[in-house]
């Protein structure tokens, strides 16, 4: 019915053949740029279009309105910097239809995936037998853990009616709007210097505030999006531990950083904790859209987040050895059977970690570990070229890999009329932000091809 056509794959793959061969990444053109309404009018139609000008009306029309955030002068949000290797593997997982939602069908790419799992599970410090699955983004991810953390409050001796999880103000947009949707509340507590701290965690649950005595978790934030800051990991994991709570990082961005022993020691505590994420499609150059989630007691998450089904039981009932492997916390070697449905709120999923897993292994880890030690260098003298810029004002120190600061005497419309020239004139992509109430300019620097020159570049047009 759909009938194979080589002209379309040659059309298809010549494009992507193109696109990677692209360096550097065009910086490209977002929303406002161009009027679309015209472009796709009548377009699907009962009897199709010839796909080479389906593909001419996406390369010149669509894909220009969209702004690369792999490319190195896109510096807004949190960019992307997938490596070629992960890309066209990308494309394997997409032709093959390569799905891993239970061992029962697809135990190769589920092995695979684990190994990515449990390279980064060690990296993290965490047990043997801490185990889970790759999911969409760290919002997924929060979301599923945060699940796991409410549902297993009872058997941690918290009987509360009104669970609670305690997190700072700082904490990414998604943990509030996963907590919304489990019926959850937070439990702020007070950030110093931007940090959660143990020290104000412990003084805030052993205070008679309302709803102290109903907090069954907290999340912590390794690496915030606006500032890069990791909070005080250790001191909150210890409180979390003596405390019996659940203990999420959400480490979607500043994870990448695990690779690099310069930032490592900021991320002291992480062994403790029960749950964390890491995006690879932010700082482990990987495509979208991925996310690692890890548990340290898997067989928790399982409990959680097994799907009931007559036509499911397959997939449990063939696990000989699973449920063992689970309970004796003894570790996942590569061939144990595992459901990664079970460990989110997924079910039918893309075998989406086999990107990373096959740039993992084409690059190494060493490559990793410098390509995350290169930005971390380039923020850190992007930072000092900012502090002695007369007319520019450093905010902090990057933490990790995202710089702040502001252009004396300018308000919020003077940041974004010059964020819309810079785009504009395809310098770069950099969009202003907030801190302590005032308007600032905030470099993301993620990708390991934005030079120091690119960034003087930047700054040279706040003069
Ligand atoms: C990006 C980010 C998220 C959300 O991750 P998505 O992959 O966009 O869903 C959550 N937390 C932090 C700290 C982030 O930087």
């Amino acid at each position: 019915m759909f009938v194979f056509d080589e002209k379309t794959v040659d059309l298809v793959l010549g494009y992507c053949r193109d696109r990677l061969a692209l360096d550097p990444v065009p910086l490209d053109y977002g929303g406002y740029a161009t009027p679309l309404h015209d472009v796709l009018d009548g377009l699907i139609s009962p009897e199709g279009n010839d796909p080479q000008r389906v593909l001419d009306l996406f390369s010149e029309r669509l894909a220009t309105a969209v702004i690369s955030s792999d490319s190195p002068r896109f510096v807004s949000f949190i960019p992307a910097a997938p490596t070629k290797a992960s890309l066209l593997f990308d494309m394997v997982v997409s032709s093959s239809s390569l799905h891993a939602t239970s061992w029962l069908e697809a135990a190769g790419a589920v092995s695979a995936e684990n190994q990515v799992l449990a390279l980064l599970a060690d990296l993290a410090g965490l047990p043997k037998g801490a185990g889970g699955c790759f999911v969409s983004g760290g919002s997924a991810g929060n979301l599923s853990a945060l699940m796991v953390g409410r549902d297993t409050a009872a058997h941690r001796g918290h009987a509360t009616a009104r669970p609670k999880f305690a997190c700072s103000e700082e904490a990414h947009s998604s943990v509030g709007k996963a907590l919304r949707v489990l019926g959850v509340e937070s439990f702020v507590v007070p950030s110093v210097d931007h940090r959660l701290r143990g020290d104000v965690l412990e003084a805030a649950l052993a205070s008679d505030r309302p709803g102290a005595a109903d907090v069954v978790g907290v999340v912590a934030t390794a690496g915030t999006t606006n500032a890069g800051i990791v909070d005080d990991l250790g001191g909150v994991g210890e409180v979390a531990s003596r405390r019996q709570l659940w203990f999420h990082v959400d480490a979607a961005y500043g994870g990448g950083a695990l690779f690099a022993p310069s930032a490592r020691a900021l991320f002291d505590g992480i062994e403790r904790v029960d749950s964390f994420v890491v995006d690879p499609h932010k700082w482990l150059f990987g495509p979208y859209d991925c996310a690692a989630l890890l548990y340290r007691h898997p067989a928790l998450a399982k409990a959680v987040h097994t799907q009931d089904a007559a036509y499911l039981d397959v997939i449990h009932e063939a696990m000989p050895g699973a449920d063992q492997a689970a309970q004796d916390e003894g570790s996942v070697p590569d061939d144990t059977p595992w459901n990664p449905t079970d460990y989110a709120y997924h079910l039918s999923r893309r075998a989406r970690g086999l990107p990373l897993w096959f740039s993992l292994a084409v690059h190494g880890t060493n490559a990793y570990r410098d390509a995350v030690e290169t930005v971390l260098g380039t923020a850190r003298e992007a930072a000092a070229l900012i502090g002695s810029s007369p007319h520019l004002e450093l905010i902090r120190e990057p933490t990790l890999s995202i710089v702040l600061f502001r252009r004396e005497g300018w308000g919020r419309a003077d940041y974004d009329a010059w964020s819309a020239k810079l785009l504009a004139d395809q310098i770069a992509f950099v969009t202003p932000t907030t801190w302590e109430g005032e308007a600032a300019a905030r470099l993301a620097l993620l990708h390991p091809d934005t030079t120091l020159d690119i960034v003087r570049e930047i700054l040279d047009t706040m003069a």
